[in-house]
């Protein structure tokens, strides 16, 4: 045999999938991602993804688990958690006590948050004090536009929802930084301390309110326009969840468009790929479960994150409505069960490709990425997905021409990362971590490839319909 031959017969392959694309798959690629972003545009945080996916789930016949007296094989049910967190199930046909298919992504993104007393006037300006969400590099959120969404609840259960930034007749908000001629010391500072959390405060407003002199008069018109236009008050604040996100509309980019750039693409690029692919299944075999999960950014914790027991009664639920529960069932099925856990992966960046090692990175354009592990330090922390399970896998996505590629996250020792896998890993379910590649993860503007985006929902809907 020839050298060149045998090459291609024994060496694992890594073209990108841009490489001799048919005309018409690119456009069913750009179709596609083209609704992405409209779903991005609509729903920055996770109440909203939560929203706009019940809409979605709706349409295509989804009910809600608590209106269903009785489910039967092909029934589709959701169940939303706090609107923070959303579960989706379609019955399969096979008995549920062989196990569930699982995909679970999380619709939390780093950001910043209001504190509960946040709002102060300093030098005639008003301004809003946030602690930070998740991992995020504080000097990339200023001299940005950035938007108010959340909501307010007052004592009486009234919620008052606010989105301020996102229309273009709406005000922006910003938090500034120090001009260059005066930052010397600034400069010198390390990366990570050039901007300190404490300084992370959004200004709002700069005219006082008319009249005779009060202290604080321009706190004293913001809390007036506040008040007229949503009927709250200063002590309001205290029970409100309101996030400061980038204002940016998700956007095409580059010059032949073959990439996304967008806030909140981690994770919500694997919550709208697999939401999608649930979407169109209609009686599967194995039934087949969607996670869009909260609090991942922060480390699952609390009633709306994925270590919370939430999700157990969905299933359990799901259990008593098909009228088979006994004791241990959960228990069970679980540990029949199999996942993706789908999160985004670091796509390798030759700017910086001093962190990462190039035989075992994700690259952007080449299809989705599997980690077998994540964790952080000779593997600590991680689920490491079983060998027999990354076979099953492969060949669910060989057989459907899924485009995958295998990487870690980063060179050893460099640093590290989890995902929700080795939460239902603990469970029993046989889980591996599959999402899409993403450059500048976790900044305002996050960027991934079209072809992955697209090649992530097919693995999605391989892995659902694959018997
Ligand atoms: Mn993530
Ligand atoms: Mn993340």
């Amino acid at each position: 045999m020839k050298a060149e031959e045998l090459k291609e017969k024994l060496f694992r392959k890594g073209n990108t999938g841009w490489e001799g694309i048919e005309e018409e798959k690119k456009e069913e690629i750009f179709k596609y991602t083209e609704k992405y972003m409209e779903y991005l545009n609509k729903s920055k945080t996770e109440r909203e993804i939560v929203k706009e996916s019940k809409k979605m789930a709706e349409k295509k016949g989804f009910k809600n688990i608590a209106e269903c007296k009785k489910l039967k094989a092909g029934d589709k049910v959701y169940y939303i958690n706090r609107e923070k967190s959303m579960y989706l199930a379609i019955i399969g046909q096979k008995s549920i006590e062989e196990g569930i298919n699982i995909i679970g992504a999380h619709a939390d993104s780093p950001r910043l948050d209001l504190k509960p007393n946040p709002l102060y006037e300093e030098a005639g300006m008003a301004y809003l004090k946030t602690h930070y969400y998740g991992g995020i590099k504080k000097y990339q959120w200023t001299t940005i536009p950035l938007a108010i969404h959340g909501v307010i609840v007052k004592p009486n259960g009234e919620k008052i929802e606010i989105t301020i930034g996102e229309d273009e007749k709406d005000p922006i908000f910003t938090i500034t930084d120090l001009l260059p001629h005066l930052a010397m010391e600034q400069m010198e500072r390390k990366l990570k301390e050039g901007i300190k959390g404490e300084d992370l405060n959004l200004l709002i407003g700069s005219i006082p309110y008319k009249g005779e002199k009060v202290q604080e008069a321009v706190k004293l018109n913001i809390l007036n326009i506040l008040n007229e236009k949503y009927g709250i008050t200063e002590i309001d604040f205290v029970s409100s969840e309101i996030e400061l996100v980038p204002a940016f509309r998700a956007r095409s980019m580059g010059l032949d468009k073959s990439m996304v750039a967008a806030y909140g693409q981690d994770d919500k690029v694997c919550v709208y790929t697999s939401l999608t692919a649930l979407l169109e299944i209609e009686k599967p075999e194995t039934t087949a479960v969607c996670i869009i999960s909260d609090k991942e950014e922060i480390g699952s914790m609390g009633n709306t994150g994925m270590e919370s027991h939430v999700f157990d009664t969905f299933i359990s639920e799901i259990l008593n409505k098909l009228e088979i529960n006994r004791p241990n069932l959960l228990d069970k099925i679980f540990c029949n069960s199999k996942m993706l856990s789908a999160d985004v992966d670091a796509a390798y960046d030759p700017i910086y490709a001093s962190v990462f090692e190039k035989n075992n990175a994700g690259f952007i354009g080449k299809g989705i990425g599997l980690n077998k592990y994540t964790g952080a330090r000779g593997k600590s922390g991680a689920s490491d997905a079983n060998a027999e399970f990354v076979a099953t896998i492969r060949n669910i996505f060989e057989t459907a021409k899924i485009k995958y590629e295998v990487a870690e996250l980063g060179r050893v020792d460099v640093g590290g990362g989890g995902t929700i896998a080795y939460i239902l890993a603990n469970k029993g379910v046989d889980v591996i971590d599959c999402g899409v590649p993403v450059l500048s993860m976790h900044a305002p503007y996050e960027v991934t490839s079209k072809f992955d985006i697209y090649e992530a929902y097919r693995a999605y809907s391989a892995f659902w319909k694959h018997v």
